[in-house]
């Protein structure tokens, strides 16, 4: 079964959340403090997905991302947010998740980001390996890594997902919305925002400096494009 934490301190949202999940077919861990639910992570390698409040008694839901993200770059994270002010923290900090959903949230809409980032998990059939090259990057499909020169950079699910796209499509610009479609799924009803806020921390990952792009482009008013 698919295996999801849930990390919020309080109680009435964390019941809702799970009672949701479980009838939606996950099974779910809960967590209610940040070491919590890191100990909880640690204990169970196989979550696939971790959905972290943010304001926490203990160390904030950034800091849990944070410190997943320094040895799991696999796991699908999605943060709760309060506020529109969170979510800037969260496009400032970057911390490393994948999406997030703002309060007050449909369980349905809960569910689709999860399946979502599930999707991701399953990545790519198995059997047809791909090498993707361009300039220093060399992507392997079936091992999912990615070399710039002789160096391995670790890349999220989803900033893995994003780049793939770009690479199977050089020179071309590609809207907002054909990422959001083409990573997120043509059923993800979540904001264009979450595009930008992943490739701001991939160019961050891939650019020789990422305050001026080379590799991923901004097309204004459009979308992004992967190279010339
Ligand atoms: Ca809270």
């Amino acid at each position: 079964m698919k295996k999801v934490l849930i990390l919020e301190d309080e109680v009435n949202i964390r019941s809702f959340v799970v009672i949701n999940l479980k009838r939606a077919g996950y099974e779910v861990l809960e967590a209610g403090t940040g070491q919590e639910a890191l100990d909880t992570l640690q204990r169970n390698p196989d979550i696939g997905v971790a959905i972290l409040d943010i304001m926490l008694p203990d160390i904030d839901g950034f800091e849990v991302c944070r410190r997943i993200r320094a040895t799991n770059n696999q796991m699908g994270v999605i943060m709760l947010t309060a506020r529109t002010q969170e979510m800037d923290k969260v496009t400032g900090l970057m911390t490393g998740a994948d999406d997030y959903v703002t309060k007050p949230f449909s369980p349905a809409e809960l569910t689709a980001r999860i399946d979502a980032l599930f999707r991701r998990l399953g990545g790519d059939s198995a059997g047809s390996t791909e090498i993707l090259t361009y300039g220093p990057f060399v992507m392997n499909t079936r091992n999912h890594t990615l070399d710039k020169g002789d160096k391995r950079i670790r890349l999220t699910q989803v900033e893995y997902s994003i780049l793939k796209l770009f690479m199977q499509n050089p020179g071309r610009a590609l809207s907002r919305e054909d990422v959001l479609s083409a990573v997120w799924g043509r059923e993800y009803e979540g904001e264009l925002k979450i595009v930008d806020v992943n490739i701001r921390r991939l160019r961050i990952k891939i650019e020789d400096d990422s305050t001026n792009p080379t590799y991923i482009t901004t097309v204004w008013g459009f979308g992004y494009k992967w190279g010339n």
